[in-house]
């Protein structure tokens, strides 16, 4: 069944290169949209300096577009929102959905590990320090497409999150959560190591009114049990110059049918024709060699 509505995304974050874990996330993603003649937008989640690469985001685009992997629309830089992220968390503050909070680690910690939401309660608040979120929908099951229905830990899933860090940089789940309803994402497909946050997704379209997007989380590549494939472990870079390769081996992965070498242009269209969720391993992470 083809969807003419449907908009997916590729989301990296410029850490890094691309490696064999987002490739897959990638291609998992753009076959999904693809299949159902929908959109594959790519978002560049730059709001986190410390963590990135100089060059990164460049160089993530042009691995993409070595691999055929060909998005809609213009690229968004989430460094570029900065602006609108702010009005949503003055919004919040003013309608008393949000409060500042000076907890240290240590102190939350002691509060076995889930903050308890102990600023948001003071008679005076506090005017300085991170943000969070009064996380009134207190979501903590979903449908996913592929891992069916995914139940989190409640004191996960209902904590206060933060949404604007103390060193002043925007959290990811803010920034994520807007910036999937301004592109009008209908379906996220990513991998499963942000399974259990999106609950506090869902929390937040929610708190904010928002259309909550259908989810999709593939397998992920691991080295060993627990531990992902990923920049932060210098996981190798995939190579733009020779496409084919890794893109027969992402479709093993994700346990789709192999595709015939050739250009990746052709490649990924019988990919795509090809493309089954029903094949895709319903667990959370595979075992890879790197
Ligand atoms: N930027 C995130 C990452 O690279 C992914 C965000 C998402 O897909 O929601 O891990």
């Amino acid at each position: 069944m083809n969807s003419p509505h449907y908009i997916g995304r590729f989301a990296p974050s410029p850490s890094g290169p691309l490696h064999f874990g987002s490739l897959i996330a990638a291609l998992g993603s753009y076959l999904r949209a693809k299949q159902q003649n929908g959109k594959w937008l790519v978002r560049i989640e730059d709001i986190d300096p410390p963590r990135e690469v100089p060059g990164a985001s460049s160089d993530i685009l042009a691995t993409l577009e070595a691999y055929g992997l060909c998005w809609d629309d213009q690229e968004l830089y989430q460094s570029q929102r900065t602006d609108i992220y702010q009005q949503q968390i003055d919004t919040l503050l003013n309608q008393d959905l949000a409060y500042y909070c000076q907890c240290t680690r240590k102190q939350i910690g002691q509060m076995g590990g889930v903050y308890d939401s102990r600023c948001g309660q003071l008679t005076t608040p506090l005017t300085q320090g991170a943000i969070r979120i009064r996380n009134t929908a207190k979501v903590s099951k979903f449908e996913d497409l592929l891992m069916g229905q995914v139940a989190v830990e409640t004191g996960f899933a209902g904590e206060d999150f933060i949404i604007k860090r103390s060193d002043g940089l925007y959290a990811y789940q803010l920034a994520v959560v807007i910036d999937d309803a301004f592109q009008g994402i209908t379906e996220i497909v990513r991998g499963c190591d942000l399974l259990e946050t999106s609950c506090r997704q869902l929390s937040m379209n929610k708190i904010l009114g928002f259309t909550s997007p259908d989810w999709l989380h593939l397998p992920l590549a691991c080295t060993k049990p627990g531990f992902k494939l990923s920049k932060q472990n210098y996981a190798n870079a995939i190579d733009a110059k020779r496409p084919q390769a890794s893109i027969n081996a992402a479709l093993a992965f994700l346990g789709q049918a192999q595709v015939d070498p050739d250009h990746v242009d052709i490649m990924l269209k019988q990919a795509c024709d090809q493309f089954s969720i029903a094949d895709i391993p319903q667990v959370s992470e595979i075992l890879i060699e790197q």
